[in-house]
């Protein structure tokens, strides 16, 4: 199936830019600053507590701004470490996050190269001071025609009303012709249905989608596939 897309919504984190990575160079950065040395392992188990709070935050079951402090005194009680600030540690660990981005594979050709015939726009549950400073130093930011991250626009993906939001900016909007492109279920694939668009889920690693209620539309391992599909 091809179609003629010719609005492209980008998820950032594990889509374009390569997540993980940021996250352990910052982590450890930043407990670093706090006298603490985490090895590969400590970031394992702060990962694990950061996704399971993204997904409790998707499915409307905390508070952004709780969330981003009590993981990490989750954390910090699970390695026993006592006089961290973890209000101070979210602050600190919001502006290394931005300074330490990686693309994923293709990432930034692939965006490159749409961005000369397709019109591109950044979704992102992100928080604004990591994700426009991600964005700028990997120069992703000047190949969209706009940027969308949860923070400032007052609501998450899957939230129907981020979408609506998205969609009010944009002259001439017709659903019909967007895709969404993102790795994530919960807030991706589901927030595309939510907004009634197309979408296309970045599998790299060949994950099963459990739920079945979530419609996808396309799949793919690379981002290079993507030129097959958008027409
Ligand atoms: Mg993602």
């Amino acid at each position: 199936m091809k179609k003629q897309y010719k609005y492209l919504f980008w998820d950032i984190d594990d889509t374009l830019i390569d997540f993980k990575s940021s996250e352990k160079v910052a982590l450890k950065m930043c407990f670093q600053q706090f006298g603490v040395v985490l090895t590969d392992e400590d970031v394992a188990v702060y990962s694990q507590i950061n996704h399971n709070y993204w997904e409790l935050l998707v499915q409307g079951g905390i508070e952004k701004s709780t969330m981003l402090t009590r993981r990490f005194e989750d954390f910090v009680q699970q390695l026993s470490l006592d006089g961290i600030d973890c209000h101070a540690m979210n602050a600190l660990y919001q502006v290394k996050l931005g300074d330490y981005a990686v693309m994923t594979d293709d990432g930034y050709d692939v965006c490159a190269q749409l961005s000369r015939s397709k019109k591109q726009y950044a979704v992102t549950n992100g928080t604004a001071v990591a994700q426009n400073k991600k964005l700028q130093i990997t120069g992703l930011g000047a190949l969209f025609d706009g940027i969308f991250i949860s923070d400032v626009v007052g609501y998450e993906k899957p939230d129907v009303r981020f979408f609506q939001h998205a969609f009010s900016k944009i002259p001439d909007f017709n659903p019909e012709e967007a895709l969404m492109i993102g790795d994530s279920l919960s807030s991706d694939m589901t927030g595309a249905n939510n907004a009634g668009i197309h979408c296309c889920w970045f599998n790299p690693k060949g994950k099963v989608k459990g739920d079945a209620s979530i419609q996808i539309d396309y799949e793919i391992k690379t981002l290079k596939e993507l030129f097959e599909i958008v027409g």
